[in-house]
Formats: structure tokens, sequence, C-alpha cells
């Protein structure tokens, strides 16, 4: 009989794996069934923000490959087919048929856990009021977009991560009125140090953003089942669109209740090949924690990069090869406008709590020789082990070409170099492209001579 693989999860992890088994395994050998709920596979998530602003303009663009086209390469997926659970002893899931109410079992010879994470929604009175969303799908998308044709003028962002920075950009771009309000005292103030975060905080109010820092929401005003408002404890900001960007957590209860270990940090626990603690069980995406290169922790960073990577990874483990996921340094890179902001390992926040004696030490730069025309400033702060030199993080805010320049620094923090190596790395130069010293040969010099 025809071994079969079942995958719960039909995005970016689920169906990289699905795709890379398909490569190395034919339909004989192994037959593949997906089980997904939504009625999509495969789409970019990354890219709502840009079609809420409207810089990409279709939202079929978004989908990599439709169900159709997967079942055409002979993965049998099958969509608005929600997985229940998982008997890890009989090999069996429980899958609800969305459309029909119905229930079914199928057997499994591998199993791969791809469920991704869900946003975070703390219970504040209103939060179920019609225009209050979070931007994690393709409906997503389209109900803001039907909110501004309707004539929505006022939008408020709860939470100034990454998603929400890039979706108030977006809303602004489509001419609403935009506030944002963070908790914290900075935008991004959870992936960059509070100096950099500064930066950000500069662009957005500059661009016209109306940016409550430090300001917790409490709830939402409601009105006819619509939200009016947004209350925070000394003030409310009328609302027509709500957008909650508060982060994520793994989907890791299906996982967990199938006795499926699941570690501190809330994700499903897996070694360097996706293997789970369950025989035949594999996982792979944001449901799961990762290896972290500079801490050594297991950590949850819910990126689409490391989906990819670990579904190929797994898909080709599952398929009989031989990979391993290399860990993460939570490299990410995103914008606001014109400045572009980027990070990768530790901040000196973070290299403090995982008790590691670090500095950091900031460079002012200019993406290319100051006399040719389009050069930009920028900033770059480097995190620098006490003692050894030894890099453990970047951080870059600054104008065009500045944000790609982590690449480099990652490079050198996966390989664990020290600022002084990185100083004397061989970097391109020409005028249109960079100083003759390079911002990142300028940053870790001054690093070294500083340590
Ligand atoms: C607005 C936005 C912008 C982003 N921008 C970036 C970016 O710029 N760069 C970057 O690296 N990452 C970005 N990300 C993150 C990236 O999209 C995710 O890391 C990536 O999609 C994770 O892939 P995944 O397959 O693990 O999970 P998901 O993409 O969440 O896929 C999981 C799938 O599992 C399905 N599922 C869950 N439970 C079940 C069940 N029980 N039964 C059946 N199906 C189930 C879900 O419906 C979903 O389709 C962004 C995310 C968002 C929302």
């Amino acid at each position: 009989m025809t071994r079969r693989l079942v995958i719960i999860g039909g995005d970016a992890a689920g169906m990289s794996a699905a795709a890379q088994v398909r490569r190395m395994k034919r339909i004989d050998e192994l037959e593949i069934v997906v089980f997904e709920r939504t009625s999509r596979t495969s789409y970019a998530a990354c890219g709502l923000p840009y079609l809420v602003g409207g810089y990409v303009t279709s939202p079929d663009s978004l989908v990599a490959r439709t169900p159709e086209q997967h079942r055409a390469r002979g993965i049998d997926v099958r969509t608005r087919h929600e997985a229940t659970a998982v008997d890890v002893n009989a090999s069996i899931v429980t899958v609800l048929e969305l459309d029909t109410g119905m229930r079914s079992a199928l057997h499994y010879d591998e199993l791969l856990i791809g469920t991704g994470a869900s946003g975070i929604l703390p219970r504040w009175p209103g939060i179920d009021a019609k225009g209050v969303l979070q931007l994690r799908t393709l409906d997503d998308a389209a109900e803001v977009e039907r909110l501004i044709v309707a004539g929505a003028r006022r939008a408020v962002v709860v939470g100034a991560g990454y998603i929400g920075v890039e979706v108030a950009e977006g809303l602004l771009e489509r001419g609403l009125q935009v506030t944002v309000v963070e908790r914290l005292e900075a935008p991004m103030a959870a992936v960059l140090d509070a100096d950099m975060a500064a930066g950000v905080a500069g662009a957005m109010q500059a661009a016209g953003i109306d940016l409550r820092l430090g300001t917790a929401v409490t709830g939402f005003t409601v009105d006819g089942g619509r939200v009016t408002a947004v209350q925070m404890a000394a003030s409310a900001v009328p609302a027509d669109i709500v957008v909650i960007g508060l982060g994520v957590r793994p989907n890791a209860e299906l996982a967990r209740a199938a006795g499926i270990g699941v570690g501190a940090a809330g994700g499903i626990t897996v070694d360097d090949r996706m293997r789970t603690d369950t025989p035949h069980v594999w996982a792979a995406g944001d449901c799961v924690e990762s290896h972290h290169r500079i801490t050594g922790q297991s950590v949850v960073v819910a990126l689409g990069t490391h989906a990819n990577k670990q579904g190929r990874v797994v898909g080709t483990n599952i398929a009989g090869g031989d990979a391993l996921f290399g860990g993460v340094l939570g490299t990410a890179i995103t914008r606001f406008k014109d400045v572009e902001i980027a990070r990768t390992g530790l901040t000196e926040r973070e290299a403090a709590a995982a008790g590691l004696a670090a500095i950091g030490v900031t460079t002012e730069a200019s993406s290319r020789a100051h006399y040719y025309p389009g050069a930009q400033p920028m900033k770059i702060k480097l995190v620098v082990e006490r003692g050894t030199g030894r890099l453990l993080g970047a951080q870059i805010v600054g104008g065009a070409e500045a944000g790609k320049r982590i690449d480099v620094l990652a490079t050198a923090l996966w390989n664990g170099m020290t600022v002084a190596e990185v100083a004397g790395m061989d970097l391109s130069y020409a005028p249109p492209f960079s100083p003759v010293w390079d911002p990142v040969l300028l940053a870790a010099g001054k690093a070294a001579a500083e340590i």
C-alpha cells in the first residue's frame, strides 16, 4: 500500500514541505494529503500591508500557488477542512469539513503540523465589533478595502510592531487619518533598542501619524455593532477602522492536546531536522520553537523566511533525505515610507537579558559617496560582547539602501565573527553604491575601537 503523508496547514511551511516531498517522491511512493481550513493555499501574508497601501493592486498576485495548481502537481489539497484532533497512537487525524459539518478520520504514516500562528487578541470590551480586525489573511485585506471604499476615514492601529508600522503606512497612503497606539515607549520597541526606535517614531510623526506611545488601549466604543472609537485610560480616538497588530502566538493546541511536546515559549518542540518528540510527527513554521544561534534558547520567531526554509528542510527529511535547519538570528527588515528598518541578533536589552556583557556602539553613515547624488543617511548600531569583541547583534535605521546591509551583518553573526574581523572584510565599493568605507565597515571599525 502507498504510504501517506498528512499535512495540517496549507501555507508557507506546509506547502513548501509538500512541494519538496513531491520533488523527491512520486505519488505511488508517498501520497500527500493537505488539510487547510481556509479556501486558499500558499499566499504571501507578507504582502498584505502593501495590498492595503495600494502598492500591490491584485490580491491574486499574492497567491503563489492555488489549491488547483498544487493538485495538478500531485498534492491532494483539501481546503475548508479543519483538523480537529490527532491520535498519535492510532496515527489518525480527525477532520471537520467546514462546509458540510461532516467529520472524518484519515490514517497517516507521517504527519506534518504546519498550523502557523494566531494574532493576539486581548478580551477588550468591544473587540468583536465590526470594523475591528487583524491583517492576517486576504479576507482581512478585502475587509479593509471594503471599509475604505465605504467611506472610512479614521483608522487606529493598535500595536506598533512590524505589522502595525506597515499597516499604518498603508492606511496613510490611502489618505486615511491614522493614529497608532502603542503601550511601550517607542514603536518597534520589542525588536529595536530605544535609541534606534526613536528614528522610527520621528518618521511616523513627520508623516502625519498621531503616535500615542506609552498608551494602553482599554476597549472600544461601539454603536450599532460598529466600532466608533478606541478608548484609552485617559482619552479616546474616533475610529472607522481598527487594526490590531499585537504579535502572534503559535497554533500549538492541536499538538498539545495530542501529547506532542510544546515548549516554554509556546511553540511545538522540534529538533534541527524538524522532528517533534513523537515518532512520525514533524512540525514547521510559525507553530514551532526554533534554536536561537546566539543565546542557544528555544524561541518563537514567526517569520515567513523561517517557515519556508523549515518547510523545505522537513520535506527533504520526510522524503528520506537529510537536511538541517540551522536556527534563527531574528533577522528582519521593514520600512516606514522612506525609512528602512532592519535588525539581526540581539539588541542591547536582549543581550543583557541573556546574561551577556555587551556594549552598543552607534555609527552614523551615508549610503553612497558623499558627493554622489541620492546619498541617504543611516544609523547602524552594533551590539558587541565585551572582552571578546564578538558581534551579538545589529540594527539599522536609515534611508534608501540602508536596510539590506543587515544581511552582511547577519552573515557575520551567523559565522560568529568579531567586529574586528567584520571591519576587515572585503566589501564592494563604487560611489553610487557606498562610500569607500561601507557603513558596515565603518560601524564595525568604530565598535572594534571602543570595546
Ligand atoms: C501582515 C503580515 C505581514 C508579514 N510580513 C512578513 C515579512 O515581511 N517577512 C517575513 O519573514 N514574515 C512576514 N510575515 C510572517 C509570515 O507570513 C509567516 O511567518 C508565515 O506565513 C508562516 O507560515 P506558516 O506556514 O508557518 O503559517 P501560516 O502562514 O499561518 O499558515 C498556517 C496555515 O494553517 C492553517 N491551519 C491552522 N490550523 C489548522 C487546522 N487545525 N486545520 C487546518 N488548517 C489549519 C491556517 O489556515 C493557515 O493557512 C507576515 C505576516 C503577516 C500576517
